[in-house]
């Protein structure tokens, strides 16, 4: 692919990624082009772009709508498109309608994409590969009775899983034929709603694994670097809540093993870009899940104990660029832990709680970074994904980081909605957690957490009353109307 210098970007996208990018772009001297929908016409990352064009009233359309986009960077003189994730990031026709319009997509070719968010064609690509993948079924199931006769050769529990699936969505465990019967329809009717494909596929359940996903980076010269870890463990109903760089629970032998895996199945698809090899770790036997073929929510983390600036390096590599860094110059510091605020109750089943922020003031201080595009005043519109700040901290530490992390959320002050912070403390004090020593089912398993209210955490009781004190001053108290 030719590949030419990229002096105005388009960011499809919104929210915190969308003006994750436009940092990138200024500081890689890019024009950033921005686009909103209504609701985000108040949009932080649309005041920081240098343009920002409207796309119309419906809240998704605009965003989701390929040859409107493309047209639209060929008519603002932009020579590329950053997709940041969800959206259009993983649609292989979306990156084919830019290389035939002439514009840079910055991430993988459409034939990788393609190749990669198709779960059952990446399982076999990598198995031939020879990276071990998850055990289940070979293709696609074909009917019931061949899901019923897979179950039973791949042995219960199994996972019945969309095979163009993500965010989380269109998996689920049987645990007999029973529910295969159930559950295999269900997963069918979800695949179709939320993926457009009625395909999907089988893998054995690994019961109570690690999430442990692989950071990569390719360049257009056939070079394949990996840095490090992050485990995602922590996850409620196969969402990620927590993550951390690098992980607490794997040694050296074992992050090595996973940096060679991932760097093998990158280099097996031509991988460019910046992308992430997911493995489920099932004590010391390791498996390939799925790869993701963007940028990643949690890839501040990787950023923090790298010091590699992922997003500018997926720019540099979009324009052609060789990569700047070698296997042996990456090294990693420290340990970094994101937590994803979510604007949701966690004491209502954690139903989304949109509206209007009424006061925010950031935590900071040392190691902290927030990535949010939210401020006080912004009205948090009902019609996206529900997470609406992301919380970074890093220090030296396991011990450290857990405390840092504490401390940032005490800072913190997020008022008019309902998130998922004061939950997260509950998970920062547990004894599992602090000992490095949890697995997907460490949510699940611990419905406790949630009764937080109950027992109110007095450094929270202290800060209430010093922002009572303060309040009148009208710095750390409810915004004055
Ligand atoms: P990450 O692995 O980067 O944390 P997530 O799986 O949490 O990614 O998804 C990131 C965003 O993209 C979320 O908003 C999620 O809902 C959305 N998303 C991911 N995959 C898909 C998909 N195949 N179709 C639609 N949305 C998706
Ligand atoms: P998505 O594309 O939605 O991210 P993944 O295939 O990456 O889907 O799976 C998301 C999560 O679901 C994993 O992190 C893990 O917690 C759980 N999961 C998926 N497949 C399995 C499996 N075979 N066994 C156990 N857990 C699984
Ligand atoms: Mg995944």
């Amino acid at each position: 692919m030719t590949r030419k210098k990229i002096n105005k970007l388009l960011i499809a996208n919104r929210g915190e990624i969308a003006l994750r990018i436009v940092r990138a772009c200024a500081e890689a001297n890019i024009r950033s082009v921005a686009i909103y929908t209504e609701p985000d016409r108040y949009g932080l990352y649309v005041k920081r772009a240098n343009e920002s064009y409207f796309l119309g009233d419906d809240p998704l359309a605009g965003y989701l709508d390929p040859l409107r986009l493309v047209n639209l960077a060929v008519e603002t003189g932009c020579d590329a498109i950053h997709p940041g994730y969800g959206f259009l990031s993983e649609n292989a026709q979306f990156a084919r309608l830019c290389r035939m319009k002439g514009v840079t997509f910055v991430g993988p070719s459409a034939e990788v994409i393609h190749k990669m968010g198709d779960k059952t064609q990446a399982r076999a690509t990598m198995t031939a590969a020879k990276v071990p993948v998850t055990p289940g079924s070979e293709g696609n199931l074909e009917n019931l009775d061949d899901a019923l006769k897979e179950a039973e050769r791949i042995g219960f529990p199994i996972m019945i899983k969309a095979t163009s699936g993500g965010g989380g969505r269109g998996i689920r465990r049987c645990d007999n034929a029973e529910e295969v019967r159930k559950q295999y329809p269900r997963v069918i009717s979800e695949a179709t709603k939320a993926f457009g494909s009625a395909e999907v596929f089988m893998e054995k359940c690994i019961v109570n694994p690690r999430h442990i996903e692989v950071q990569i980076l390719g360049d257009s010269h056939g070079n394949v670097i990996h840095l490090f870890e992050r485990d995602c463990s922590v996850q409620r109903r196969n969402q990620k809540l927590i993550e951390i760089a690098p992980s607490p629970q794997i040694d050296e032998q074992q992050r090595k093993t996973l940096g060679d895996l991932a760097v093998r199945a990158a280099s097996a698809v031509g991988y460019e870009s910046a992308g992430t090899v997911e493995f489920l770790l099932d004590g010391e036997d390791m498996y390939f899940m799925e790869m993701n073929t963007r940028i990643q929510v949690e890839h501040t983390i990787t950023e923090q104990i790298t010091g590699v600036d992922l997003v500018r390096e997926q720019l540099r590599i979009a324009a052609g660029e060789e990569l700047r860094y070698k296997q042996d110059d990456i090294s990693y510091r420290g340990f970094a832990m994101q937590l994803r605020i979510n604007a949701e109750d966690p004491k209502n089943d954690f139903l989304p709680s949109f509206g209007r922020v009424t006061h925010y003031y950031a935590p900071g201080g040392p190691g902290v970074r927030v990535d949010t595009a939210i401020y006080t005043g912004y009205e948090i519109p009902p019609y996206f994904d529900s997470m609406c700040l992301k919380l970074i901290v890093w220090s030296l530490s396991w011990e450290d980081t857990i405390a840092r992390a504490k401390r940032a959320i005490d800072d913190m002050r997020l008022h008019g909605i309902k998130t998922t912070a004061a939950y997260y403390q509950q998970i920062l004090e547990h004894e599992d957690f602090r000992r490095g020593d949890f697995d997907t089912s460490f949510v699940a398993e611990h419905p406790e957490l949630l009764k937080y209210s109950e027992k109110r955490h007095p450094s929270e009781v202290a800060l209430a009353l010093a922002a009572a004190i303060t309040a009148h001053a009208g710095w750390y108290g409810e915004e004055k109307q």
